[in-house]
């Protein structure tokens, strides 16, 4: 706690609960006590002897948990990035099944796909929707703009 900024920043947020005692935090994570309990005594042990046989675990088991205060944040899984999507060309220009842009089509960022290849470096997201988002803008307005001039069929 003493060394993670981050953690402290959600204390102050109150997206985390603590408690002094392990019965205290599972009461205010609202999760079964005498499970907690058993769970946290399990681990402790774990690292007493160096090796965690539940889960075939034998690194990164340097410090148990066993001062207080304690302290839980609830953690979900969240995409970062899909990968994949609207296929386009360097114009920005939706293709097709058959490989033909779309008049009047254009697509860019996260909806779009083979961007970025195989896969996405970390930060190109960025690069992506702002490169080719100001590309879509411009060739969208200057479709609009010429489909007004042009003479109604
Ligand atoms: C936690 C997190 C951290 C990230 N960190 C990074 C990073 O450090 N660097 C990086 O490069 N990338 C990062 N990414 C990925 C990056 O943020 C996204 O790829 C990027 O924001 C996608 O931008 P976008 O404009 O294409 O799509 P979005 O930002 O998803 O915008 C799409 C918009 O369309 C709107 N919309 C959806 N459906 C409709 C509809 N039917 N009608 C009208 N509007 C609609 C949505 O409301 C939304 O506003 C991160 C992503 C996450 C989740």
């Amino acid at each position: 706690m003493d060394n993670n900024k981050s953690a402290a920043q959600y204390i102050e947020q109150g997206m985390a609960v603590s408690g002094d005692t392990y019965e205290a935090l599972a009461e205010a994570m609202g999760v079964d006590v005498d499970a907690f309990v058993e769970t946290m005594n399990t681990w402790n042990q774990a690292v007493a002897n160096g090796v965690d046989e539940e889960f075939g675990r034998n690194n990164g088991m340097d410090a148990d948990l066993s001062t207080a205060p304690f302290y839980a944040i609830q953690i979900a899984p969240g995409i970062h990035h899909t990968m994949g999507g609207i296929k386009i060309n360097p114009e920005t220009e939706v293709i097709d099944t058959e490989g033909n842009a779309i008049p009047g089509l254009f697509a860019a960022g996260e909806t779009t796909g083979g961007v970025h290849g195989g896969n996405r470096i970390g930060g190109n997201a960025v690069c992506d929707f702002v490169v080719f988002g100001r590309i879509a803008g411009a060739n969208a307005a200057t479709f609009a703009a010429e489909e007004a001039l042009a003479p109604a069929a």
